[in-house]
C-alpha cells in the first residue's frame, strides 16, 4: 500500500486547504461500522471537519463510549450523537463466543490470552432494528454523557445505499440521578 498510499497522498496535498473547524464542524457525532462498504462521508454527505466519526466492528455505542466521552468534553462535540448499524454486518453473523473460540484455537495452551478474550464483548448483532434501539437506549441512559444529549438511531442498507431513522432519544435529566 505504501506506493499507493504516497501517490494518492500527493495529490490530496496538491489541492489541500487546511480545514477549519470552527466553521466548518456541524456537531454531530456518527458511531458506525469499519465495514469498508461503509462510508459515512459520502453517504451522509459530510466534509472533512464537519463531523467526528467512531468506527468499529457493527458500530457498537458501547464500545464507542470512551470516544464519545472525550469528543463531548475535549472537542466541544455537544451535539446530536447518530448510531449507525447496516444490513448483511458481520457481526449479525458472529457470535461472541465464536470469536473467543477462534482466538483460543489461534493460540493453544496460552491461558492469559483465553482470559483475556474471554474478557472481551464483541457485540453480536442479532436483529439490526433492535441492536440500534438498544445502542441509543444505551447511550440515552448513560450518565457519562452531556444530559440533553440528542441519540438518533438509524439503519444502512447496503445493497440499496439507503439510510432510514428507527430510533431517537434525548439523555434525560433523570438519569443523572441515579449517580447520586
Ligand atoms: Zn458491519
Amino acid at each position: 500500500m505504501d506506493t499507493e498510499f504516497r501517490q494518492a497522498n500527493e495529490k490530496d496535498v496538491a489541492s489541500f486547504e487546511k480545514p477549519d473547524r470552527s466553521k466548518l464542524f456541524r456537531n454531530v457525532i456518527v458511531v458506525t461500522c469499519m465495514d469498508p462498504r461503509v462510508n459515512p462521508y459520502d453517504q451522509l454527505g459530510l466534509k472533512t471537519g464537519q463531523a467526528i466519526t467512531i468506527r468499529n466492528a457493527g458500530g457498537s455505542a458501547k464500545e464507542a463510549l470512551r470516544s464519545i466521552i472525550v469528543a463531548q468534553h475535549f472537542i466541544g462535540a455537544d451535539g446530536e450523537i447518530a448510531v449507525f448499524h447496516h444490513t448483511d454486518c458481520g457481526m449479525s453473523r458472529t457470535t461472541t463466543d465464536e470469536v473467543r473460540h477462534i482466538v483460543k484455537k489461534a493460540n493453544p495452551g496460552r491461558d492469559d490470552i483465553a482470559a483475556t478474550v474471554d474478557a472481551i464483548e464483541f457485540h453480536h448483532i442479532t436483529d439490526i432494528e433492535g441492536s440500534v434501539k438498544s445502542d441509543v437506549k444505551y447511550l440515552a441512559e448513560n450518565p457519562l454523557l452531556l444530559q440533553g444529549t440528542k441519540v438518533s438511531g438509524w439503519v444502512y442498507d447496503v445493497e440499496t445505499g439507503e439510510i432510514s431513522q428507527v430510533a431517537e432519544a434525548v439523555a434525560a435529566e433523570s438519569t443523572v440521578g441515579t449517580q447520586a
